[in-house]
């Protein structure tokens, strides 16, 4: 088994660690606790750098202007980009619309790509994905209330969603919506793309994430939709499918979640490790010098690392094998590296002490609003479930057969 990587992706991971140490990590204290409008100019002259050395959007196809990376070269750049909060918004690779390309790129009519493919990927235009509703439980998304009913031409939406990451300020929405009230549950639900201009979407506002509302990009809305009519012809993919293409984004997707994660975590992780070894906390003692912070370390490093190989192989699998072979790994890394995450985070902010909870540092940033991490995407219990459950099913399939732990 190699593990190793070849020249041509090591250097690339190395020309975009290089830029985003030099160029974008000394642009955080103007993007910590600060409105993010206020940084977009010089957001977009570094976007336009990247273009100019050829790095922009690694994961979208070469013939929409993107890199056309595979799924690992892929995942190692989001872990590059993952350590600076806006990395992956300068290199034209960020969520929600990343996804949302994907979406449009497989499924979407020629005349909707057309339209909102080509600027999404050139970073012309955003997008946000709309989901999740106020009443319902996002853990069981098949339960919607929204509906999308045919009249005329048009599909008529009514419903009010929520976490609608990046509303703020995006050109369209996908929104999944029924269209079938009557089917089975799964193919009840379409994708339909919203403009956002059109008559009847309608951002009530952002919502305050753990005292922060922010704007733009990093930013989640409530949406009412009220009669909101567009063209039959803005869904996406067969009516019906939207649960199958919403499966299809998000398995992929979690590579990029967790290799960003992973990002976050060496990032937090250096911080944790220089703390160690220049905070006195006694005369002659740093705080590295106390066996308590030293397995902390230890252990940081031991779970990073596993979490990271969990995910790169799993991105490897889905390569070769596709998403499907690959469910029960992605349940897996979804959970473990989020636990991951947040155990660094915490560890790291502990021992940064009062520091750690200020914007001094981005780690404050980095624990607020990467508690999601647990509950977005499916959260850790849902999971956890669906991994047992195909394991378990292997179990009750070899019904007749000897326990293993009965000598007979
Ligand atoms: C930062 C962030 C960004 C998001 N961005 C988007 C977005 O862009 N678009 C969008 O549509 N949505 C988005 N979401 C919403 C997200 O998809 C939902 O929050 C998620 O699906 C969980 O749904 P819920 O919040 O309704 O929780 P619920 O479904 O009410 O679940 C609450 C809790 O119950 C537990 N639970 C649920 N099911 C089970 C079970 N079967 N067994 C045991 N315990 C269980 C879990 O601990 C879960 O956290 C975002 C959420 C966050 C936090």
């Amino acid at each position: 088994m190699d593990f190793s990587l070849p020249e041509k992706t090591q250097e690339l991971i190395a020309r975009v660690e290089e830029f985003v140490e030099g160029e974008l990590t000394p642009l955080e204290p103007d993007f910590l606790g600060q409105p993010f409008r206020r940084l977009l100019p010089a957001l977009k002259e570094k976007r336009a750098r990247v273009k100019e050395l050829g790095l922009w959007a690694p994961g979208h196809p070469r013939e929409f202007g993107g890199m056309g990376l595979g799924l690992v070269e892929l995942g190692l750049i989001s872990e590059a980009l993952g350590g600076c909060p806006f990395g992956h918004f300068v290199f034209g690779c960020q969520a929600p619309d990343a996804g949302n390309a994907e979406i449009l790129h497989r499924y979407a009519s020629e005349e909707l790509q057309h339209r909102y493919l080509r600027p999404l990927i050139d970073g012309e235009i955003r997008s946000c994905f709309s989901m999740t509703e106020v009443d319902l439980p996002g853990s069981n998304p098949v339960m919607l209330e929204t509906t999308a009913l045919v009249d005329g031409d048009h599909y008529v939406i009514n419903g009010c969603k929520w976490f609608t990451t990046s509303a703020d300020g995006a050109a369209f929405a996908i929104v999944m919506a029924v269209t079938h009230p009557e089917a089975e549950p799964h193919q009840r639900a379409s994708m339909i793309l919203v403009p956002t201009a059109t008559p009847g979407f309608e951002l009530v506002r952002n919502v305050s994430v753990m005292g922060d509302e922010g704007e733009d990009w990093p930013s989640h809305a409530e949406i009412r939709y009220i009669d909101c009519r567009v063209p039959v012809a803005h869904r996406i993919g067969p009516e019906g499918h939207g649960f199958v293409i919403a499966q299809e984004r998000l398995g992929p997707g979690r590579i990029h979640h967790c290799m960003r994660w992973l990002g976050i975590c060496k990032r937090a992780f250096e911080l944790l490790c220089h703390r160690a070894t220049t905070r006195t906390i006694a005369p002659g003692k740093v705080l590295g010098d106390r066996e308590i912070v030293q397995a902390w370390i230890a252990e940081s490093a031991a779970e990073i690392e596993a979490s990271r190989l969990l995910t790169l192989h799993t991105a490897w699998k889905i390569e070769q094998q596709g998403w499907r072979q690959a469910r029960q790994d992605i349940s897996m890394i979804k959970f473990l590296v989020a636990g991951t995450l947040l155990r660094v985070l915490d560890r790291a902010v502990q021992a940064h002490g009062a520091l750690g909870m200020t914007d001094d540092t981005v780690l404050s940033y980095f624990y607020r609003h990467e508690r999601g991490a647990r509950i977005y995407d499916g959260p850790d219990e849902v999971h956890k479930l669906s991994l047992a459950r195909r394991i378990l099913r292997r179990y009750r399939q070899r019904t007749g057969a000897a326990s293993p732990s009965v000598q007979r």
